[in-house]
């Protein structure tokens, strides 16, 4: 039987950033991912790095957007994080990063930015709250429907297509092995070790690294763990390209929306308007069938750029697609070792484009001896209680 330091299961960006990091500490490393690098919400995806907090946070209440404000800590690290990627896979992944705007468009809307920004600046991330002028004199292109906006220096967007697979080349040349088309089917435990096995595969692992994404939680339960992670549908879309118009991340504080434009001049437009995931004969649901758009949502989404960025509506739509990410029950991702395990970590959930190369670097670091100490708010202990009746 093939062994190894550590195993990990998932070809997306934390996946192979992990492999990576964990490969470049001297681990011996097998990735094994069940479709091709990329194939899950890491290529799907807005490609936003968004490090204000997330309109998600903001929208149920004082408790959560407390919770959600928390995050920027380690927000603040995924900034260095990504000004530094390029330079360290020797690869351009399209990163920019020329700020972020998140735009107000009523009075209400105007006071949640501000409670927002002051909770950034208490966790020690700058955002300049603007009124509407001075959003359109960085941002010309923005409607005069804007009141105000929260601008972070630091935010902007890369390219979901490139980054991952520049991860997963990176482990290569670092020693790891990457296993595509490999689903894993079975884990053991053995002698302390994890007994993975799928087709073609069986690896024997000190330490094993669930990063499978919205597939997490079936990984878990391999291992007799719950964790609470469910599946979640997003629409995106892109326009046709044009000339540069839109430098910035444009978020909005009260509505479903993201905008930006690609290096290549499409407008990427997104911001978690829902689809409906595929179902199961037994009813659950389907992760293998694509999820299927839902016409409100295409309607609400591009009703939402049309009334932030008026010039979208002279461009032609070329696409529309449907991509399957997953959250947890607090909202917040899971990320950590499994108290009940030894040996075993979870990193899945959250927006794991932005934060997922901290994840990995953070990861490696506690799974080479070093403590886990930044993600404590994140780690599965949180959830211990679950499985207090799992053996
Ligand atoms: C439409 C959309 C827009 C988003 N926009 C943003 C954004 O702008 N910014 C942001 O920060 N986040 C965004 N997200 C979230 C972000 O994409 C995810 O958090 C991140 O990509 C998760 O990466 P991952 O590596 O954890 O999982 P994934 O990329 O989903 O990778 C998991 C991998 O596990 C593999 N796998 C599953 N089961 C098995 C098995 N049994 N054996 C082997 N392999 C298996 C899958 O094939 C998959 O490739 C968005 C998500 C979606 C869907």
């Amino acid at each position: 039987m093939e062994r190894a330091d550590v195993a990990i299961i998932g070809g997306g960006l934390v996946g192979c950033a992990a492999a990576w990091q964990l490969a470049r500490k001297g681990a011996s490393v097998v990735l094994i991912e069940a479709g091709d690098i990329n194939a899950g919400a890491s290529g799907q995806n807005a490609g936003s790095l968004h490090f204000q907090i997330e309109r998600r946070f903001l929208e149920n209440g004082d408790d959560l957007a407390e919770q959600g404000a928390q995050i920027v800590a380690l927000s603040r690290h995924a900034v260095t994080d990504w000004a530094t990627i390029e330079g360290d896979l020797a690869a351009d992944l399209h990163v920019a990063m020329d700020g972020g705007l998140m735009v107000a468009e009523t009075a209400e809307q105007v006071a949640l930015l501000e409670r927002k920004a002051a909770r950034e600046s208490h966790e020690g991330l700058a955002v300049r709250t603007l009124d509407g002028e001075q959003a359109r004199t960085i941002a010309p292109y923005l409607s005069p429907g804007i009141l105000a906006a929260n601008f972070s220096a630091d935010e902007g967007h890369a390219d979901p297509r490139a980054v991952t697979p520049a991860l997963a080349d990176a482990a290569r040349r670092e020693g790891a092995s990457v296993r595509t088309a490999t689903r894993v089917r079975t884990i053991e435990r053995d002698a302390g070790r994890f007994r993975v096995e799928g087709e073609g595969l069986a690896l024997s692992a000190d330490q094993l690294l669930v990063a499978a994404g919205a597939w997490s939680t079936e990984i878990c339960a391999l291992v007799n763990i719950h964790m609470p992670l469910y599946p979640v549908a997003l629409l995106m879309n892109a326009t046709e390209r044009t000339a540069p118009m839109v430098p910035h991340l444009v978020q909005h504080v009260g509505r479903r929306l993201s905008l930006k434009q690609t290096h290549a001049g499409n407008l990427l437009i997104g911001g978690g308007w829902p689809s409906r995931l595929a179902q199961t004969p037994n009813g659950g649901f389907d992760l293998s069938a694509r999820a299927q758009m839902i016409p409100e949502s295409l309607t609400g989404n591009l009703l939402a750029a049309r009334d932030v960025v008026p010039g979208v509506t002279q461009l032609n739509l070329i696409r529309s697609w449907t991509g399957v990410t997953a959250i947890s029950s607090d909202q917040l991702p899971i990320v950590g070792p499994v108290p009940r395990v030894p040996g075993l970590w979870v990193a899945a959930g959250g927006s794991a484009f932005t934060l997922g190369l901290t994840f990995a670097r953070m990861l490696a670091d506690a799974m080479t001896g070093g403590d886990a100490d930044e993600l404590a708010l994140l780690s599965p202990a949180r959830f211990e209680h679950l499985n207090g009746f799992m053996g």
